[in-house]
């Protein structure tokens, strides 16, 4: 193939199911919410979701609120005034016939995301707008070759939609776009973010601008449906890219005409064979005949209300990541690693704030905590090992008053009893280092002893001069039953084999 350059443009849609209690516009519970996602099908129904005639839809207003804490941390604006619209159309999924959604006055408009890179840089991608619509029900074409089943347990899960502009330029950074958008999900509590349960949904829409010879050509763009998992979000549009590429070169390449209208063209992934499949073109698209839903009335946001809900939007991952470098003098990937989780980073601070050395305390989560969490598949809070305690530790380790490596042996031990003190259990298990010159230099001289050929080696020769050193520290260390503080043990070594 020849030599063209080419500009990649991702925009994405999302759909995030909020976690309220119940649903978008009834009582009936929500199987987004963690107490009914294993609810038996068509369980979590009433005669709303069923869309029985004479019902009238009532707004969650939990789930307005917490639309508008992503759209706040989006940096959206959230108008003063919001409307409901229906979506009209026909499927077995949609008792209604048409979906409540907003059209032309959603309730976030524009704003930006900070996005953070694999180099540690960041770049903006700019939100179109976020809505508030209803999630539709589910159809289960397995095990039955003559018929389908219909789930309408999903049907009006509160759903929020968010569009961005085309400002992702690789498919890396639309799987890291995906991977942020949920952490601030996370972080503001509005979903688990479960992908396997279809907590989030990504529609990448993707698309070339190659240029040649002087010219540029639009690729018709692609709108890739419902993935499910960052990973396809990022093998779909890689492929995307190559085919869209490899299809402008066998229509003819530079030789052809550019095309003033740009089409678009439905398509889905298959994951297992690693293509896209095109659904639809977008020319046949359906008219939804968007309305205004007469049940419904209009919200209006006062200055007070959005206030007051931007209060519960916490300090998000991208803040704490550079806080934490800047603060704590933590690297980028362990500040990283700690605010992945909201849990973790909030147990981090807190054992900072109970007088911690972050150094030690980070030593400590990252090490011994982390491995262990990871182990039992929990976070760091679900240890139940109270802040106070890691903060008692780390300062004893940052004091000298044991050892790093007994930090750990004392970690351990708390692992199994949470509720335990470090102090005690370093004192019961003969942990406590000994920083007294007379006793530590009582084990070097007994060490020495042992080995004379070690300090000879050390002494004459240059080759060995540093093995020697460290075996004669392990020696001294084994002396003192692992007691002594290696940092003096080091150091009054040296002064009797250089004396
Ligand atoms: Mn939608």
């Amino acid at each position: 193939m020849s030599d063209v350059q080419y500009k990649v443009l991702i925009g994405m849609e999302i759909h995030v199911q909020l976690g309220t209690r119940s649903k978008m516009f009834t009582g009936a519970a929500n199987g987004a919410h963690p107490d009914h996602f294993n609810a038996p099908p068509n369980s979590i129904v009433d005669p709303v979701v069923l869309g029985m005639p004479g019902v009238l839809p009532v707004i969650n207003k939990r789930a307005v609120e917490m639309a508008m804490m992503v759209g706040l941390a989006l940096n959206c604006e959230i108008p003063g005034f919001t409307k409901w619209d229906r979506k009209s159309y026909y499927y077995p999924d949609l008792p209604k016939n048409y979906q409540i959604s907003q059209y032309d006055l959603p309730l976030c408009g524009e704003g930006k995301m900070e996005l953070p890179l694999a180099d540690g840089s960041t770049k903006t991608v700019r939100i179109r707008r976020a809505h508030l619509e209803e999630d539709a029900g589910k159809l289960l074409h397995e095990g039955h070759a003559e018929f389908s089943q219909v789930d309408l347990n999903r049907a009006g899960t509160p759903l929020l939609e968010i569009v961005t502009e085309p400002d992702l330029t690789t498919p890396e950074e639309a799987r890291l776009f995906g991977e942020e958008l949920r952490r601030i999900c996370r972080y503001l509590g509005v979903t688990q973010g479960i992908m396997q349960q279809g907590h989030m949904r990504f529609e990448p829409n993707i698309n070339l601008h190659i240029v040649a010879e002087g010219k540029t050509w639009k690729t018709p763009i692609s709108e890739l449906k419902n993935l499910n998992s960052f990973r396809a979000v990022e093998r779909s549009c890689a492929y995307e890219i190559q085919r869209q590429l490899a299809e402008w070169h066998a229509a003819g390449g530079a030789s052809q005409e550019p095309t003033k209208k740009v089409p678009k063209f439905t398509l889905g992934w298959d994951d297992d064979k690693g293509v896209t499949v095109v659904q639809r073109s977008k020319e046949e698209a359906e008219d939804y005949r968007y309305f205004p839903d007469p049940d419904l009335v209009p919200v209006t946001v006062s200055a007070e209300w959005r206030e007051r809900v931007r209060k519960d939007v916490v300090e998000l991952p991208i803040q704490r990541r550079a806080r934490y470098e800047k603060d704590y003098a933590l690297t980028h990937k362990e500040s990283a690693v700690l605010v992945e989780e909201r849990g973790n980073a909030e147990l981090f601070e807190a054992a900072i704030a109970a007088g911690g050395p972050a150094r030690r305390v980070t030593n400590l989560m990252l090490g011994i905590a982390s491995k262990t969490a990871n182990e039992r598949g929990v976070l760091l809070p679900e240890l139940k090992i109270p802040a106070g305690t890691y903060a008692s530790l780390a300062k004893m380790a940052e004091e000298g008053t044991v050892s790093a490596t007994a930090a750990v042996t004392v970690f351990e031990e708390l692992l199994s009893d949470p509720a335990g003190d470090p102090k005690k259990i370093a004192e019961a298990r003969g942990l406590v280092q000994v920083r007294d010159v007379g006793a530590t230099e009582a084990w070097v001289d007994q060490a020495l002893a042992a080995n004379p050929k070690a300090a000879e080696d050390y002494k004459t020769n240059p080759k060995k001069k540093q093995a020697s050193l460290g075996f004669l520290r392990g020696a001294v260390m084994k002396a003192s039953a692992g007691k002594a503080d290696p940092k003096m043990v080091g150091e009054l070594l040296e002064k009797k084999l250089n004396g």
